[in-house]
């Protein structure tokens, strides 16, 4: 018999190859992280050893999905910036919140979006977050990524510039400032599979032109790829117009940003010139559907982005404009969302929803030949659903199943680079109701401080948790 760490039984495994192979009655043997052997449960069973065995008899195993946009610590202003213009979300809520957030606050809630994530299958997550005033702001963030155990990318934005345009005072600071912090950063926790640090720019009219070239700079001398928020809204093109005389995406194009390693998120106002400049350059692209929902911003074309051949993913966006960290509840509503804007419901079908979340999350992170599907030789990162609730049964299709009819409830355990971060919707490494209360207390006593809670109009006030 050989030995092996995890081995998964009588699954029905969607596996996401070439071919989108649906594979009934199967095993995953897990051998150091990776994917060892697949195969029906009869015939692999009886050839290992292995440390943990698990039985998923009714049970459907996906590959982990990839959020390709966070900010994971708007956890803290989850329900503080509701039915708010954009403009006034980010000068009550967010802003405030970001320059009064101390290390400590930043890794629990941080922490409890990881955990959500875990939750609701996420395996990798790309985070933005805000300018940091203190390097431990920092740290706080990515280790709380790190001990998740989700694989992660961080970035921190940008911005030297944009006071007219709204940027408030407190995020702004010189390019040299950033470039430094990013130096230390990248010394500090170099690149590797697990965690990378990237560059962020929040917007090209929120840094000056020189400041731009700077960070451009630092991108491709240290490799680093970028993420950027691309017409999110309305007030992307407006700005651009205003500082450059041209739309944002032709001005990227001019400045010699648009490139395979930028990932441009949002993209709600990109037309059909814009595209066309993403195609020529391979620009990566992440569609926010809930976020895009919430804050009015609009409706991505993304079944012309997807037909012009760009590679997309999926993101949550940070929990301030989505009110959760649900990437089961984003795959049912960046279907729906595309299914209003056409007015025709073929025009996406479960099956592409699952290709952006795993195979286009997994090509974003350059990791195509590491993670994204269920194959042998790959990392295990893959997440396990428990159909049998009355919401989702009858299953018919297991993918359409996932997408349209599953919760955050019905994922069962989900693994990450071979380890198993939750098993029977129990997280293994953390006690999730101190984490909880952790978030709750920390959360409301920084709103009390920084006053982003100033325009919440309950007067209910107190801890549940
Ligand atoms: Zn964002």
């Amino acid at each position: 018999m050989e030995k092996a760490d995890i081995l998964l039984s009588h699954a029905l495994i969607v596996t996401q190859d070439a071919k989108r192979t649906i594979l009934p009655e199967s095993s995953i043997v897990i051998k150091d992280n990776r994917i060892y052997t697949i195969g029906p449960s009869a015939l692999i069973d009886s050839s290992f050893e292995a440390e943990t065995i698990i039985d998923l008899q009714g049970k459907i195993v996906f590959p982990g999905l990839i959020n390709t946009h966070d900010h994971l610590f708007q956890v803290a202003t989850k329900g503080l910036g509701e039915d708010m213009a954009v403009q006034d979300w980010v000068t009550v809520v967010t802003a405030p919140t970001a320059s009064n957030i101390t290390p400590e606050e930043m890794y629990f809630v941080c922490l409890n979006g990881c955990l959500e994530l875990i939750h609701s299958g996420v395996t990798s997550v790309i985070d933005m977050n805000y300018m940091a005033y203190t390097f431990g702001l920092h740290d706080e963030n990515i280790h709380a990524i790190k001990d998740s155990g989700l694989r992660g990318r961080y970035t921190s934005i940008i911005s030297d510039y944009g006071l007219m345009y709204g940027v408030p005072q407190s995020l702004i600071r010189p390019t040299d400032w950033f470039i430094d912090q990013y130096e230390q950063l990248v010394s500090k926790y170099p690149p590797n599979e697990r965690m990378a640090v990237w560059v962020a720019v929040g917007a090209p009219w929120t840094v000056t032109g020189e400041g731009l070239d700077q960070s451009l700079a630092f991108s491709k001398r240290t490799g680093t790829p970028m993420v950027m928020h691309i017409g999110e809204n309305w007030v992307d093109n407006h700005c651009s117009l205003d500082r450059f005389g041209m739309n944002s995406v032709p001005y990227l194009e001019k400045i010699g940003f648009l490139r395979p390693e930028l990932l441009a998120i949002h993209c709600v106002t990109l037309n059909d010139e814009d595209i066309a400049l993403f195609v020529k350059n391979d620009v990566r692209v992440s569609y926010n559907p809930v976020s895009n929902m919430y804050l009015g911003s609009g409706i991505p074309p993304m079944m012309k982005i997807q037909k012009a051949g760009l590679t997309i993913g999926l993101g949550v966006d940070g929990a301030g404009s989505n009110n959760s960290q649900d990437m089961i509840e984003t795959l049912k509503v960046a279907a729906l969302l595309q299914k209003v804007a056409a007015g025709d419901a073929s025009v996406v079908n479960a099956q592409q929803i699952l290709d952006w979340a795993t195979l286009g999350g997994a090509k974003i992170l350059g990791l195509e030949n590491e993670i994204g599907s269920i194959e042998i030789g790959k990392i295990a990162d893959l997440f396990v659903i428990a159909p049998n609730s009355p919401k989702v049964v009858p299953i018919h299709d297991p993918v359409a199943t996932l997408v349209y009819s599953c919760g955050q409830e019905n994922v069962e355990m989900t693994i990450a680079n071979g380890k198993i971060l939750m098993k029977d919707k129990i997280i293994q490494h953390f006690n999730e109701k101190d984490i909880v209360k952790k978030c709750q207390d920390i959360s409301l006593d920084l709103a009390d401080r920084c006053g982003s809670n100033s325009k919440v109009k309950r007067s209910w006030k107190g801890n549940t948790a």
